[in-house]
């Protein structure tokens, strides 16, 4: 390849990378996007099998509070109005998420009001008469300890490898808690899935903008580094720095994809099984997230796995020693002054798309 300067060099096609580029061509910069992957999107890489919109990496609900996000996304796509209702399952029974009226008057058959949902609630909350140190303590403080053990402390255990005492209460703070018959997973005011899958949104998006994919920054980095003024870089965090001051821990993820020769099978996008004698945590049908109407379906199960050496590395684990470690990595990265590190992988934070995409928009493109 003849060496050619580029003014930003975007390693990673995925959301935050995407935006980047996208900025940045649009403000007439030039761009080139790699991505070691042989395909763009990032982890919101969706793949049509038989006209049905597959989410490879996991299933993706785009939902926001931030304006500019969503001004920014519907020039990209059109949004259906999917709102996430995900059941659980726990020993056969079936249970709303997340924590609202429908789930507590499941769980306990004299519960028809607030009032009602509350007395139990109270009464169980009340173990805890401390600043809860854990996820287990916060779960408990949050809804009780029937709640706990019905709908989150085997799921949880499943999906991180560890006892619930043994990790960071924010985890548990992504899901909401209502007092309502509202079965919405999200508290945001905007919520969809792009119409015709992500990638046909982020192809949009890097429209007109050079891409090479199967391309690896770390097989060449001085030529990568020699190629732009500015360089944008989306991987892990400890990679970029050859894990110099120690490997910051992930946790991976396996899916196994089925398809099925019947046109519903569960009824709904996401099924979550929260008893410890299931061993994946959720099983996704890809249909019903554009209300497809194959006489097929495609479902993946999806199971949590131990980070090994070249899985994909789905989830940060931010406990007190993994964000020290990041923390004194963000040091280094501060001293890259011609980088910009950004997204889930170069952050090491547990980022939404909308997350990912806001703070692409908050960066200066100069
Ligand atoms: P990525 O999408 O990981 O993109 C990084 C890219 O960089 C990748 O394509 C990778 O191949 C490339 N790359 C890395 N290293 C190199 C290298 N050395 N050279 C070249 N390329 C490289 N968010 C939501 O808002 N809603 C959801 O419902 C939701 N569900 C999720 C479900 C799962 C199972 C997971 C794991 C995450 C979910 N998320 C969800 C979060 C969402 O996936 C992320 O916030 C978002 O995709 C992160 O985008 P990114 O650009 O930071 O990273
Ligand atoms: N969680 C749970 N039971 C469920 C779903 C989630 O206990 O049925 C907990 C679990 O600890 C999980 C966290 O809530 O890690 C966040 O769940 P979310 O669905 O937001 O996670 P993600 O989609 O990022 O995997």
């Amino acid at each position: 390849m003849v060496a050619k300067t580029y003014d930003y060099l975007i390693i990673g096609a995925g959301l935050f990378g995407a935006t980047i580029a996208e900025r940045a061509h649009r403000a007439g910069k030039s761009v080139l996007v790699i991505d070691k992957r042989n395909h763009i999107a990032g982890n919101v890489y969706t793949e049509n099998q038989h006209g049905i919109n597959v989410h490879k990496y996991g299933a993706h609900i785009f939902h926001t509070d931030y304006e500019d996000v969503w001004q920014y996304v519907n020039q990209f796509a059109t949004f259906n109005h999917y709102i996430n209702s995900p059941i659980a399952i726990h020993d056969g029974v079936v249970y709303n998420m997340p924590f609202n009226m429908n789930t507590f008057s499941k769980i306990w058959h004299d519960v028809i009001t607030p009032a009602d949902a509350m007395r139990h609630i109270e009464a169980e909350r009340q173990a805890i008469t401390h600043t809860p140190r854990n996820l287990e303590e916060q779960a408990i403080s949050l809804v009780g300890r029937t709640i706990y053990e019905i709908l989150i402390k085997d799921y949880t255990e499943k999906q991180w490898g560890r006892p619930c005492a043994e990790l960071p209460a924010s985890i548990i703070n992504r899901l909401p808690v209502r007092l309502t018959y509202d079965n919405n997973y999200f508290n945001d005011k905007y919520q969809g899935i792009p119409i015709g899958g992500y990638t046909k949104m982020v192809e949009k998006m890097l429209s007109n903008i050079e891409v090479q994919l199967n391309t690896d920054f770390f097989h060449d980095k001085v030529k990568y580094q020699s190629l732009a003024k500015h360089l944008v870089y989306t991987g892990p965090l400890d990679e970029y720095f050859n894990y110099q001051l120690g490997e910051l821990e992930w946790r991976s993820l396996r899916f196994e994809t089925e398809t099925l020769e019947e046109s519903n099978h569960q009824g709904c996008a996401v099924v979550n099984y929260t008893d410890h004698t299931t061993n994946y945590t959720r099983v996704i049908e890809h249909k019903h997230f554009e209300y497809s109407t194959q006489p097929n379906t495609i479902i993946t199960y999806e199971y949590p796995a131990a980070y090994q050496k070249g899985a994909e590395k789905y989830y940060t684990i931010n406990d007190d020693k993994n964000n020290q470690l990041a923390d004194s990595y963000r040091k280094l990265a501060r001293q890259e002054s011609n980088v910009i590190f950004g997204g889930r992988l170069a952050e090491y934070k547990y980022y939404d798309m909308d997350d990912v995409i806001k703070k692409a928009l908050d960066t200066v493109i100069d």
